[in-house]
């Protein structure tokens, strides 16, 4: 693989800064591309390429503002990251499915193909923003300038990557940056607490009552922790990339340098103002309403 200029901290964060949906210039794809099943998230059930009863002509929703309360929770969660524009405005060069029908179904399929992109771009550039070893920098570089390429491809191009390589190759990357940055953290913790790190990959702690421990560094990722009690935990450091967050209670939670967390963890979650993020996350209008 050719090499670029490894991407310095500041970049990487412009990149991972500039990440967000931008509704205005989509065609609601996350609201007719993708297969709903009705659940406490979503009141109906809704097929793959069937535009929601909600969706206005306008590609508007027209129960925008009340979603949680007429049971369209999962709507206020969702984050395209900035992929559903992509598609309308790139991909399919503004012409959107309702002007042109022939292309729906291509446009469908395509939309969460640039989603999976766009998710391991947002991964990628958040690893280049720490200090890392530079061998580990330069293969991140280098993913993150393919993955950048991989965006602009036609929507039959799309339709034909082999999108498993790609989520592997990325997977591996952000193992070492997550080894590489949680041994610092837990080093932190060490030092102050005398405990070592810990490592709970993919393990259960689903309503666990664990307000006010200090975490820092842990390995979270794929941990189930619906309805944990986090709340005023000291969170910097820990790996939370795939861990289920729904209704977990971060009120006063310290988050601010934890890794790979997603604006859809945090959207599914319970928090508060004293709730500390990383720079890229935004607090959820729900939290401060
Ligand atoms: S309820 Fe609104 S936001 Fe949710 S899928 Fe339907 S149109 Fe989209």
């Amino acid at each position: 693989m050719t090499s670029t200029q490894p991407i310095e901290p500041i970049q990487a964060k412009e990149i991972r800064a500039s990440l967000k949906a931008d509704c205005s210039q989509c065609f609601g794809l996350c609201c007719t591309a993708l297969n709903l099943m009705a659940s406490s998230d979503f009141a109906i059930n809704k097929p793959a390429g069937v535009p929601c009863p909600n969706l206005q002509d306008d590609f508007r929703c027209q129960i925008h503002s009340e979603l949680r309360e007429t049971g369209f929770k999962g709507c206020t969660v969702f984050d395209c990251l900035g992929a559903g524009q992509i598609i309308a405005q790139s991909t399919f060069g503004g012409q959107s499915w309702r002007t042109k029908p022939e292309n729906a179904e291509k446009m469908f399929m395509a939309f969460p193909v640039m989603e999976q992109l766009f998710e391991m771009i947002a991964f990628v550039a958040e690893a280049l923003s720490y200090k890392l070893s530079p061998y580990l920098k330069q293969e991140l570089t280098n993913q993150l300038d393919l993955l950048q390429r991989l965006t602009k491809l036609s929507a039959d191009e799309l339709l034909n990557l082999d999108l498993i390589s790609y989520r592997f190759t990325v997977s591996e990357l952000l193992v070492k940056t997550s080894t590489e940055i949680r041994n610092q953290a837990a080093n932190k913790a060490a030092k102050r607490n005398g405990k070592r790190e810990l490592e709970q990959r993919g393990e259960d702690w689903m309503g666990k009552k664990l307000a006010g421990q200090d975490l820092r560094g842990t390995n979270l990722r794929g941990a189930y922790m619906i309805a944990a009690d986090l709340q005023k935990s000291d969170l910097r450091g820990v790996d939370f990339i795939g861990a289920d967050l729904r209704d977990a209670n971060l009120n006063g939670a310290n988050l601010s340098t934890s890794l790979f967390l997603t604006q859809m963890q945090i959207n599914s979650a319970n928090g508060n103002r004293e709730t500390h993020l990383p720079d890229h996350l935004d607090l959820p209008s729900h939290w401060i309403a």
